[in-house]
């Protein structure tokens, strides 16, 4: 274990220094890992962020983008970034296995081993932990470890406020889940006040879609909505074909899951789309339904109560078929 008078020692001098995140990098992966780099940068240490893949285009303008090195693009330079490292943040994941074969790099290497996480359940291989499952956002906890841990609030600058913006309104369903306190407001404020000029991110992230985006959320919504009123659930499911049709790109499917959960009355839903090798789940629920029960007990995954996700390699139809069998063991809860 590292205490934090040996972390703030260690980052006194110029390290080199890793971050990573998890696989299918979402808003709040970027923003967290990138505010973090940006901040790290000022003071001279030689920071690199690799991502296990790509992510999607609509977080490719955050400061620092075109420093980041995608680990499947990447893999020789990524591995020796990550055996050479003095430190290693690992943000936004806590169990190795949501950075894919980055996992064992990360785990043999000698570096010391930072988590800044918010998921439930974390695997035991850092050294040094910053975590909280109240937290809306790892973005959230970047700042409060830059602000109250490390006492560098005066370093969040426009490049670090914009990307940690970015991490907290897409976490957060843009200020919306319950876990959005009015310390996290307060956050926000700063952030703004250091430079994250909010209606601009806004329009980056969320009005910033390709027109076959666009048509294909019309398709899904239109021709793919099927609700399940009997257990209060809507579900949008989508097969290889219909990517294909749409040129649906990565990034293109986040957020559709939400449009099944605005139904009144909803409380759990969910988008299953068929991938090449593989059947992945995204579920959203309303209130205390625990929607990352259903995804560690049956479908490989996990995440937040109302946010999970899961993968399957059963055909897209069987997995629709045991989603719906799974539905009535949780039907007095969906019903209350
Ligand atoms: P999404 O539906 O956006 O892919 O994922 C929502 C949340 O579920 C993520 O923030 C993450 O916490 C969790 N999640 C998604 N996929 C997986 C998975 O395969 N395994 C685990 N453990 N968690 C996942
Ligand atoms: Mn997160």
């Amino acid at each position: 274990m590292l205490e934090l008078a040996s972390l703030t020692d260690l980052l006194a001098q110029p390290r080199r220094i890793v971050i990573t995140t998890h696989h299918k990098p979402d808003g709040d992966a970027m923003g967290s890992s990138l505010g973090l780099y940006n901040y790290l940068i000022q003071q001279g240490h030689h920071a690199k962020v690799i991502t296990p893949t790509d992510y999607p285009d609509f977080l490719a303008w955050l400061p620092g983008n075109e420093e980041v090195i995608i680990y499947t693009d990447n893999t020789e330079l990524s591995a020796a970034l990550v055996a050479d490292a003095e430190l290693i943040f690992c943000l936004d994941f806590n169990t190795l296995s949501r950075i894919n074969e980055l996992g064992e790099l990360v785990r043999e290497s000698e570096a010391f081993k930072i988590m800044i996480d918010h998921h439930l359940e974390p695997e035991d291989f850092d050294d040094y932990r910053h975590w909280d499952i109240n937290a809306c956002a790892t973005a959230q906890l970047v700042y409060d470890f830059i602000a109250n841990k490390l006492y560098n609030k005066a370093m969040v600058n426009k490049d670090v406020a914009t990307c940690l913006y970015t991490g907290i309104m897409t976490d957060s369903a843009s200020f919306r889940l319950p876990n959005t306190t009015s310390a996290v407001h307060r956050i926000a404020a700063d952030l703004i006040d250091a430079g994250a000029v909010n209606w601009r991110i806004h329009e980056l992230v969320y009005s910033n879609s390709s027109e076959s985006r666009l048509r294909f959320l019309g398709h899904c919504l239109s021709e793919k909505l099927e609700v399940l009123h009997e257990f209060n659930t809507a579900i949008i499911t989508v097969n290889e074909q219909e990517l294909e049709k749409y040129d649906v790109i990565t990034g293109d499917t986040e957020g559709i899951v939400n449009y099944a959960l605005s139904i009144t009355g909803i409380r759990l839903a969910a988008f299953i789309v068929e991938r090449t090798d593989k059947v992945k789940l995204s579920l959203r629920s309303r209130g205390d339904f625990p929607a990352n029960d259903i995804c560690k007990k049956y479908f490989n995954g996990g995440g937040h109560r109302n946010a999970a996700g899961g993968v399957s390699t059963d055909s897209l139809e069987e997995v629709i078929k045991q989603f719906k069998l799974i539905l009535p063991e949780y039907k007095k809860l969906l019903i209350q």
